[in-house]
């Protein structure tokens, strides 16, 4: 009985104890929490060193802990502060928490607007959390970063004067711009060609190869356009005249034994087609998705060019061959006399005895050496400065990827492999992104009244 008797107060207590632990411990917790040490953050997007006419400064501010109290930016010049942001986000609860641990902050900064000078500024931010410290005010990250207001667009002059281009074909612009480091090019209608520094000595001078492309009439509109560090966008003109061209019409039967003998090909290296489509269904699968899917690797490698001109002179062509299809031909693909799809050809096929061996075009990195959908075996080579040749359907791949040839070397063996009826070699040509029509480049004249002539002019060397 005595045990008895002493068990409720050892209850007591320790339901007490309990009580107490239950009640202090979480007491303790929130007050250290309410009064937590770790820094809010305010992170810009994107270092900013230079601002422009107008700059979208994105940010992101956040607090794991209390939560966000304040976000404030400002940009000080010349001894003027402009309060750019300043937001005071609500709080939640008792203990009063932030509702909010992370916020993104987008943010226009627009220089004439806030009557910003061209040149020194200091960006300001501060950021705050819910925290009890500091006397309530909570944690304050605050930073400053020094940046440049330049509102000044880069001034272009073309000097090129004649741009005679057709339809489908290559054109070449020489300008100069008046500040380093600018994104500038060609715009031809929605396409932008990338331009180069480097081909002169003066690093002002620049360089851009252009496509006409084949589907862009005559009344195309094309400018040369520069953008600087801070945004500031110049549009130059320039005289240009662009011979229309009209494009050869095909008719292509595709016999059964032809797709008998091809689907399993296509079967084997890609898992496009639907196994329990016909063979006509399989074919214009390949056709149309395979196609595609080729030509945006194709504009993947081609996106990329060396700032060095490799090549030189005229083009080569496949010796003793026969020309069988052109370039931008518009092909009708028929199936037991219907049309079962249609398709540009953006290449010229070019046949001699089979197995030919297939020279490089012109000298040249190699860019590409491998299977490519319905080209099969291809090589394309990087000529520079965004010039590029394809080489298609061959049987055997003789170099390797990112070794230099020179103009003439074997660089494999025509063949059928692709989307191939017969042995030949399909052949074409880019600029950047953008298939153009070779012939131009296997024309002497072509090349010394569009190009070389042009690049000429403005090399020192010649002009004394
Ligand atoms: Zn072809």
């Amino acid at each position: 009985m005595a045990t008895k008797k002493s068990k409720p107060p050892k209850l007591l207590y320790g339901l007490i104890a309990l009580l107490l632990c239950g009640l202090v411990i979480p007491l303790v917790q929130i007050i250290a929490m309410s009064f937590e040490g770790e820094m809010p953050v305010f992170q810009i997007g994107s270092p900013i060193h230079t601002i422009g006419r107008s700059y979208t400064l994105e940010g992101h501010a956040s607090d794991q802990k209390t939560g966000l109290r304040r976000v404030w930016i400002a940009i000080l010049q010349q001894g003027q502060e402009r309060i750019l942001f300043d937001q005071t986000f609500p709080s939640k609860g008792l203990l009063k928490r932030g509702q909010l641990q992370d916020q993104l902050v987008s943010l226009e900064i627009n220089a004439e607007a806030l009557d910003l000078g061209d040149g020194e500024a200091l960006l300001r931010t501060a950021v705050w959390d819910y925290s009890y410290r500091d006397w309530w005010a909570g944690n304050r990250t605050y930073a400053e970063h020094q940046i440049i207001v330049d509102t000044q667009p880069p001034t272009v002059d073309v000097l090129t004067r004649i741009h005679n281009l057709n339809q489908g074909g290559t054109g070449l612009a020489i300008y100069q711009i008046s500040e380093p480091g600018t994104v500038n090019g060609v715009q031809v209608v929605d396409s932008f060609f990338p331009g180069y520094s480097g081909f002169f000595d003066d690093p002002d001078l620049h360089i851009a190869f252009f496509a006409m492309p084949h589907n862009k009439g005559p009344e195309s509109e094309l400018y040369v356009r520069a953008t600087d560090v801070a945004g500031n966008s110049t549009q130059a003109r320039f005289a240009y005249y662009i011979n229309s061209k009209n494009f050869n019409k095909d008719r292509i039967a595709i016999p059964d034994a032809f797709l008998r003998r091809k689907i399993p090909e296509f079967e084997r290296t890609i898992d496009m087609v639907n196994p329990s489509a016909s063979p006509i269904e399989k074919f214009t699968a390949i056709n149309r998705h395979l196609r595609q899917a080729n030509h945006k690797t194709l504009k993947g490698i081609c996106n990329k060019s060396d700032a060095q001109k490799y090549w030189e002179g005229p083009f080569l062509r496949l010796p003793n061959s026969a020309r069988k299809a052109g370039f931008a031909d518009h092909r009708k693909y028929e199936y037991n006399g219907k049309v079962v799809d249609e398709q540009v050809h953006l290449g010229i096929d070019l046949a001699s005895t089979g197995h030919s061996p297939v020279p490089a075009g012109n000298n040249g990195r190699v860019a590409l050496a491998e299977y490519l959908g319905i080209y099969g075996k291809a090589v394309i080579l990087d000529h520079g400065f965004g010039l590029f040749s394809m080489y298609g359907h061959l049987s055997r791949i003789e170099v390797a990827k990112d070794q230099v040839v020179t103009r003439g070397d074997v660089i494999g063996y025509t063949g059928m492999t692709g989307l191939a009826g017969g042995d030949h070699l399909h052949y074409s040509m880019m600029v950047d992104h953008t298939f153009v029509n070779p012939i131009e480049w296997w024309d002497p004249k072509w090349i010394k009244h569009n190009v070389s002539d042009k690049l000429k002019v403005f090399t020192p060397e010649v002009k004394q």
